[in-house]
């Protein structure tokens, strides 16, 4: 019924806001959380579309954070649109972005492909540019098959044409999200299991005092071994559980939206403990503030 991790066009998804709305209320869902890259251009357009057709659109957010244990991607629940000082660390963000994507173009002719910037900027239509859109125009172009054949032979890290961006550090994440209201959620745990449960335990351990609140456990690629771990990891560090597709449209088109093999319709119940958490949030604030 719910689906907590959606891109858009905003980002590298490839529906509208308008359009992913929609669709979830196609597939009967009852809430969807708008959670792109570094943006939150398309949170109120899937909010009025959400009041249109009685959905509900949950304002989020997802920040990479530069871990040495892997990819950190935190979530940022019910974060407000228009904080300040989260806008502007977007926005660095994205400007980050901008600056990687002709970097990345130099190095493919050096491999003899050419992908211009301009055929980036229309792939991402005005949203955030990022490696998605350049693996679109690979396959575009017949450099390659497939989009993961873009990641494997040029964009993954590691790979001829990779391009580190400017990350957040762990703790800046999870602040900016907390200081515009917002829950931060560890997103797919899975990618940090590079160096086993107990190096993941050891980084939620240091993160928590950071400001972390929840983990997503529920996830299309998680075995039911590593889901398990997950909540276990949750009820041990009394964190919230959150759960997602990470839907993001023909650019993952293995992933459906609100489908979690083994575990969909995720409960609406998920959503009211985040919601809970985030009213807590609220009162304790307030009580700082006076
Ligand atoms: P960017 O934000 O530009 O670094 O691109 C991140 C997006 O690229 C992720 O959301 C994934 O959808 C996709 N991605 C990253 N690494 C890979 C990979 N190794 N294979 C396929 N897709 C990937
Ligand atoms: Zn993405
Ligand atoms: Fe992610
Ligand atoms: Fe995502």
């Amino acid at each position: 019924m719910i689906d907590l991790h959606v891109h858009t066009t905003s980002s590298d998804g490839t529906l509208t806001a308008d359009e992913v709305v929609a669709l979830a209320g196609a597939i009967g869902l009852r809430a969807i959380a708008v959670t792109d890259h570094d943006t939150v251009a398309g949170v109120c357009e899937a909010k009025q579309a959400g009041e249109r057709i009685g959905l509900e659109v949950v304002s989020g957010v997802e920040i990479s954070a530069q871990s040495d244990r892997g990819i950190l991607h935190v979530l940022g629940y019910f974060v407000q649109p228009d904080h300040p000082e989260l806008i502007e660390t977007l926005d660095s963000l994205r400007q980050g972005r901008e600056e990687r994507t002709p970097k990345i173009l130099t190095k493919l002719r050096g491999l003899r492909v050419a992908v211009s910037l301009e055929e980036v900027n229309e792939e991402a239509a005005g949203g955030v540019p990022g490696r998605p859109h350049i693996a679109r125009v690979l396959k575009r172009k017949n450099y390659v098959g497939t989009l993961q054949e873009a990641f494997d032979r040029y964009l993954k890290r590691g790979a001829a044409a990779y391009v580190q961006k400017r990350k957040l550090q762990p703790d800046e994440a999870l602040r900016i999200i907390r200081a515009a209201g917002g829950i931060p959620v560890m997103a797919h745990p899975y990618s940090l299991l590079g160096r086993g449960a107990s190096a993941l335990e050891a980084l939620i351990k240091r993160l928590i005092p950071l400001g972390l609140l929840g983990i997503e456990a529920y996830y299309p690629k998680h075995t039911p071994e590593q889901t398990e771990l997950f909540l276990e990891l949750a009820r041990k560090h009394g964190l919230l559980i959150s759960g997602g597709t990470d839907f993001h449209g023909a650019n993952k088109p293995d992933i459906e939206l609100g489908v979690i093999p083994g575990h969909s319709p995720l409960p609406y119940s998920l959503l009211e403990r985040l919601k809970e958490a985030r009213e807590q949030e609220k009162e304790i604030l307030e009580l700082f503030a006076n």
